[in-house]
């Protein structure tokens, strides 16, 4: 495999990870909504890769903290959502929904999906059977709607279940295990989210990672991609605002 996919625990409050793309040949490596510099700075350090990239999901603090720092000391493109240029100024390639670019040899698909923010985008890389989704998709869940409407959001899910199923979900927040708990409280009979859910304790319990998780899993075990409608959307989002 040319490609390896790594993860930075940032170890803080929102529990954020930032995944790392690298390319085995060259060590050369993508950095996805990097919060903090020095984290990215020290991983590549130590496994000693090549910062080349920089990918941006959308504008919040704590997924584009790490880069004018970063910038400043690498002299790297920065790809982000074309509809969020005023929060974020120094994205060097914008991008909006449909566009591709390279990496590497490697194609990489835009997705637009609002709903967390007005601008929020995917990166999905057939290759790698990957999306990395930020704050859109979680696994068992999905993101705060901060800016978009119930239906943008439902919209968005849909774009997202829609990918192969195989396909391997990147988010960037380790909310899995409150999720479980809220999954289980909206479908308290799904054998599916009953397992899910104490694997993932287990999981938490040794301190490990839930992700990646799949699109197939997430159409099983995810009540946000088993909603047939923007109303039933919006009720079980609203209700997660107050578990
Ligand atoms: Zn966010």
């Amino acid at each position: 495999m040319q490609f390896k996919i790594h993860v930075i625990d940032v170890k803080n409050q929102l529990q954020n990870y930032i995944w790392l793309i690298e390319d085995s040949q060259s060590h050369d490596v993508v950095a996805i909504d990097p919060t903090e510099a020095s984290l990215v700075e020290d991983y590549c350090l130590e496994h000693q890769l090549n910062l080349k990239q920089i990918w941006l999901t959308h504008w919040h603090k704590d997924h584009i903290g790490g880069v004018p720092e970063l910038i400043a000391d690498h002299n790297i493109p920065v790809y982000g959502p074309r509809a969020e240029l005023s929060h974020i100024p120094f994205i060097t390639y914008p991008l909006q929904h449909d566009d591709q670019f390279e990496f590497h040899g490697l194609n990489i698909d835009i997705i637009s999906v609002p709903g967390h923010t007005l601008g929020h985008v995917v990166y999905f890389i057939d290759a790698l059977d990957s999306v990395f989704c930020g704050d859109t998709l979680f696994a068992m869940g999905c993101g705060r709607m901060f800016e978009g409407t119930a239906e943008q959001f439902y919209h968005s899910l849909n774009r997202l279940a829609a990918l192969p199923p195989r396909t391997k979900v990147y988010c960037t927040h380790e909310y899995t295990l409150s999720n479980a708990q809220f999954a289980l409280h909206i479908e308290p009979a799904n054998r599916a989210i009953q397992q899910r859910a104490e694997e993932i304790k287990q999981l938490r319990e040794h301190g490990k990672i839930t992700l990646p998780s799949t699109i197939e899993l997430e159409l099983e075990t995810n009540p946000f991609l088993r909603v047939e409608s923007a109303e039933e959307f919006a009720r079980i989002r609203a209700l997660k605002d107050h578990f």
